[in-house]
């Protein structure tokens, strides 16, 4: 290889590739060209290729266009739709590489066609350019949408998420939930164990407040510092206050030791709790600044405890 790997190449595994075709003999030239750097799946089916997907999770599909039963068009089709693939490129490998099969192609989702036969570096270099583009826009929508830290979504993503679900709460006249969450006498911490630990002491925390969160609609944020942030669709107050307490346990149960807090021995947070009913003429920003409101209660009682809005 000419060039070297760059940002978003997967260090620590081989990029997995996905061959699909019916002939196995077309399969073993394309496993003799990609062996060695990749890690290389085999279907010999439409219908295998998108149980392998599923099982394998490839970063990048080989796919034959002609077979019996279901063709390449049909499972390039159902991957695109399918909630891994969008992002997973799918080559065509065809012997009808006329424009009117690749317009097809391309209108079914795939990004490239090699024509049958192929040169196996020529497979090699594709492959390796697609799996490029593929890497590095992953890296930069996971730059975009999560924080760099703690792996947990970005603020910027949770104002996006956070409008979103709160045009459906107006739509739909259900609650919606907003804890806001500090970690006490954070600065002390710092002063105290240095800043890698602190670092090290967010990423916890981080991991404890997401452990919380039992439903794929909630989203868990970092707001800024040690400030966090959590979204609870369709919950009221009965049913966020429950997931505030496993919050504070979560960290608790860290057991992270905190010499200089003056609210337990261990590292703790503070979590203030707001709902509000869509349709009731409030706003998202309402809704955060009632959360900040009750942080700034639970930590004027003391900190290591959840206060919420009796409304
Ligand atoms: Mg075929």
């Amino acid at each position: 290889m000419n060039q070297q790997p760059t940002w978003g190449w997967p260090t620590d595994r081989l990029p997995r590739v996905l061959v699909v075709d019916d002939q196995a003999i077309n399969i073993r030239v394309a496993f003799e060209a990609l062996r060695g750097d990749h890690e290389v799946f085999m279907a010999t089916s439409g219908e295998q290729g998108l149980q392998v997907f599923r099982d394998a999770r490839p970063d990048l599909v080989l796919l034959d266009v002609v077979m019996p039963g279901m063709d390449g068009h049909e499972v390039c089709s159902q991957i695109k739709a399918g909630p891994d693939g969008a992002d997973v490129p799918v080559i065509f490998i065809t012997g009808h590489d006329s424009d009117q099969a690749q317009v097809q192609g391309l209108g079914h989702g795939a990004v490239d066609f090699i024509a049958k036969p192929f040169h196996p570096e020529v497979l090699r270099a594709r492959v390796r350019n697609h799996l490029l583009l593929k890497f590095q826009t992953d890296y930069l929508r996971s730059a975009a949408l999560y924080d760099g830290l703690t792996g947990l979504a970005n603020r910027r993503h949770f104002e996006e998420v956070f409008a979103g679900r709160w045009r459906a709460a107006e739509r739909n006249a259900q609650p919606c939930a907003v804890l806001m969450i500090d970690v006490d006498h954070f600065k002390q911490y710092n002063d105290c164990y240095g800043h890698q630990a602190g670092d090290e002491c967010l990423r916890q925390v981080a991991g404890a407040i997401g452990k919380a969160l039992m439903r794929p609609m909630d989203l868990a944020a970092r707001y800024g510092g040690e400030e966090f942030v959590c979204l609870l669709p369709e919950t009221s107050l009965p049913n966020a206050g429950p997931v505030a307490e496993r919050l504070l346990c979560n960290v608790r149960e860290l057991a992270v030791p905190h010499a200089a807090s003056g609210a337990a021995p261990v590292v703790t947070v503070s979590v203030g709790i707001a709902t509000s009913l869509g349709g009731s003429g409030r706003a998202p920003q309402d809704l955060l600044a009632d959360a900040d409101a009750q942080l700034y209660r639970a930590k004027a009682a003391g900190r290591n405890r959840a206060c919420a809005a009796s409304a």
